[in-house]
């Protein structure tokens, strides 16, 4: 079953979506919309801080946190600012394929030899930081963990719409998830 769904016109925007922000941000991004200026903050977005990404949306429009794998677990204070303070209606949550916090164990070695090299650390310390972060910050597959994450957040803002959208790199565009 494929889980990633385009969106090519508005009518593929799920019924959910319509009329809200999440609906606008596909409509902006994929669509083309003309970027009609907002006043105040519609949604908070979370996307990975992959520099292969970015987002077409006018000013103003939304909150945006990023962190490797678009992973809020540890940026709560900021989502809970946002939406009591942004007063945002939803929360957008932007997973994307090649992702590098997926299978981070693998690029161990690079990771620490890039410390030592570029940033003057001393092995040990660039070990022990790697170990004690990479198991946090590793997010196993892109679409589980973005549909993951969507549900704890329902759970946690229970009244704030939470949508997981996935972008892929190769032609930067933004798809809906299904989450049967
Ligand atoms: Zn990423």
């Amino acid at each position: 079953m494929n889980r990633i769904l385009p969106v090519l016109t508005t009518d593929d925007i799920f019924p959910e979506y319509q009329q809200t922000p999440v609906g606008l941000l596909l409509e902006y991004h994929n669509l083309n919309r003309p970027l009609d200026p907002q006043i105040n903050a519609q949604a908070l977005i979370g996307m990975c801080m992959d520099n292969r990404k970015h987002l077409r949306i006018p000013d103003n429009f939304a909150y945006i946190i990023r962190a490797g794998g678009a992973n809020l677990r540890y940026s709560e204070f900021k989502v809970s600012y946002a939406v009591a303070i942004g007063e945002v209606k939803s929360i957008i949550l932007i997973g994307h394929n090649n992702c590098g916090m997926v299978n981070l164990i693998s690029r161990r070695d690079q990771f620490i030899q890039g410390l030592v090299d570029r940033a003057g650390w001393t092995r040990e310390w660039a070990e022990e930081h790697f170990m004690h972060f990479a198991p946090m910050f590793e997010i196993g597959n892109e679409i589980d963990f973005i549909l993951c994450e969507a549900k704890r957040l329902r759970l946690r803002y229970p009244k704030i719409q939470v949508a997981p959208l996935f972008y892929k790199v190769e032609d930067n565009l933004l798809y809906q998830l299904s989450e049967d």
